[in-house]
């Protein structure tokens, strides 16, 4: 690999480690916006800003090669929640009412100028939601909203099941859903939590990440349905055609979980 491709992903590799994890979009969105004049090229493209490149930047505590927008910052799993978004759901075009936890800087500019949304973020701690909230208590009365996104949450709170159940009673009956968690390759049966495990050290080796308190299973899906959802677990890539996966550098083991509230 050339010296320059190794020293883009070291620097990225060390950003993701040490920088604290609210901060981290924000300070990556300048570094990648630097590096991303050596990626000019139309060999893949980023269907959330469409822009194109000579290839995205690597990523990953142990980088995966080919992942990151370096104009918006979307990710393989991003791309393919766009793209999902656009093509299988109203997010675009019906007029909506949307929570969105945890919100990720690709998509925040893009939705709050949509015309059709009334777009509420909110986090717990990231800079970039205007809503400062617990997820265990979300300061809105049930049926609020025609849609809630919430992606890489539910591995970091402490009582996910009252997680989901909050979520749940907020969205509206008929309204929908995608509540997304990182998945490590092999999947474990059920999902393994401990809450005796508190340092970070230990939560890297037992849960995949140092701020992590669980590793979910094969039973993620219905864990969303004890609180009420119904779920569809969507490979949306698989639908897709082999030119549209490389041109966007899609994941091809994602899973999107599309909840229902009936
Ligand atoms: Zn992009």
């Amino acid at each position: 690999m050339p010296i320059f491709a190794i020293m883009i992903k070291n620097i990225i590799s060390l950003v993701i480690r040490k920088v604290p994890r609210p901060y981290l979009q924000l300070v990556s969105h300048h570094i990648a916006k630097g590096l991303s004049l050596f990626y000019q090229g139309n060999d893949v493209e980023c269907p959330v800003c469409q822009k194109h490149f000579r290839k995205f930047l690597p990523y990953g505590r142990k980088a995966r090669e080919n992942a990151l927008c370096p104009n918006c910052l979307a990710l393989e799993r991003h791309r393919l929640m766009y793209l999902f978004l656009r093509r299988k759901t109203n997010f675009f075009t019906a007029p909506l009412r949307v929570l969105h936890v945890a919100p990720e800087i690709c998509f925040i500019g893009r939705f709050e100028k949509q015309q059709n949304l009334e777009y509420t973020t909110a986090d717990i701690e990231s800079p970039l939601a205007k809503v400062k909230m617990d997820i265990h208590a979300i300061p809105f009365p049930e049926n609020s909203f025609d849609v809630i996104l919430c992606n890489h949450v539910m591995e970091h709170v402490a009582d996910d099941g009252l997680a989901m159940r909050e979520l749940y009673r907020v969205l509206r009956p008929g309204g929908w859903g995608i509540i997304q968690i990182p998945l490590f390759h092999p999947l474990p049966e059920t999902t393994y939590e401990d809450a005796s495990i508190t340092s970070p050290a230990a939560r890297e080796k037992a849960f995949g990440q140092n701020d992590h308190v669980r590793l979910y299973g094969k039973d993620y899906a219905d864990r969303l349905r004890a609180a009420g959802f119904m779920v569809e677990e969507n490979c949306y890539t698989k639908e897709l055609p082999v030119e549209e996966v490389e041109r966007y550098a899609l994941p091809t083991d994602e899973i999107i979980f599309y909840v229902k509230k009936l």
